[in-house]
């Protein structure tokens, strides 16, 4: 956890980043803070007309021009993901990282009571869309000098705990699937593969997750964002195949 870490005005400067789930929750600050470091942020998500908002909000803070790039994971193909790769590669010939924070919570819910369908959608949103699409992009990130993939986490993902279904697997597969490409990729140096669990953050997510909850005893998006901004940046270069938290557990 680095709740503390200061990053630079300049950390991500000149770096082409993607961050899928940009149009809402902890996505949305992110891309927002990246570009505000100098990264030229690609805004992924299903919703075109809030990414539009945060791409105005990003040209309003005089950051790098974003790009967007509407993708729904429950129906992208393949093809759509190589599609997105040659897009990106005319464009930038690069990419320098990926924060992968897309995801759906499916229902809590007894297992015996969990529909199957639905099972199946989130696992394809979670993990499954979020595998194919890196492997599409791999060969732009090997092109990199210094490239960063996040994977989103959650402590049901470290941990099961009854009735969190199909999250809280896509979550543990989410930290099987980064350790093994991280040890596959280790050699090159240039790349590194990393599992982050933002923790208890105040968004639509979490609020239906836990109805009851006073929203305001939660941290922000902006709150976790030190830990975000450090493990994309060059500062934390060499750490790769690890689970990272944005901050520290509550008591
Ligand atoms: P939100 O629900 O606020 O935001 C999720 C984002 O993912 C939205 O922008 C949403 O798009 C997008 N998304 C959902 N489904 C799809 C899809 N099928 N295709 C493309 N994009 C999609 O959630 P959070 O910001 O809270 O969560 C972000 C990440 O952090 C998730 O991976 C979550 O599991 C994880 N997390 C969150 C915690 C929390 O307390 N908030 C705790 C632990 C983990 P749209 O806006 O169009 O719906």
């Amino acid at each position: 956890c680095k709740i503390d870490y200061q990053a630079p005005q300049d950390l991500l400067k000149d770096r082409i980043l993607l961050v899928t789930g940009a149009g809402d929750g902890i996505g949305r600050t992110a891309a927002i803070e990246y570009a505000r470091r100098g990264a030229t942020v690609i805004l992924l998500g299903r919703t075109t007309a809030k990414l539009e908002k945060v791409y105005d909000e990003i040209e309003a803070a005089g950051g790098p021009q974003p790009a967007i790039f509407p993708l729904n994971f429950e129906g992208a193909t393949l093809k759509d993901y190589h599609d997105m790769a040659e897009a990106l590669d005319k464009e930038f010939g690069r990419l320098d990282g990926i924060l992968h924070n897309a995801g759906q919570l499916g229902r809590i819910t007894p297992f015996e009571q969990y529909n199957p369908e639905l099972w199946d959608q989130v696992m394809q949103v979670n993990i499954n869309g979020p595998i194919w699409m890196t492997q599409a992009l791999l060969p732009l990130l090997t092109k990199s000098a210094d490239a960063s993939v996040i994977f989103t986490s959650s402590s049901v993902g470290r941990k099961g705990r009854a009735y969190w279904g199909a999250y809280s697997v896509s979550k543990f597969a989410t930290e099987g699937f980064a350790q093994v490409l991280a040890e596959e990729i280790d050699h090159l140096g240039t790349l590194r593969i990393n599992t982050l669990n933002p923790g208890a953050t105040r968004t639509a997510m979490r609020k239906s997750a836990y109805p009851g909850e006073d929203p305001m005893s939660l941290r922000t998006a902006e709150d976790i964002m030190p830990t975000y901004l450090w493990l994309m940046g060059p500062d934390s270069k060499g750490r790769n195949g690890e689970a990272f938290d944005a901050q520290p557990p509550r008591s």
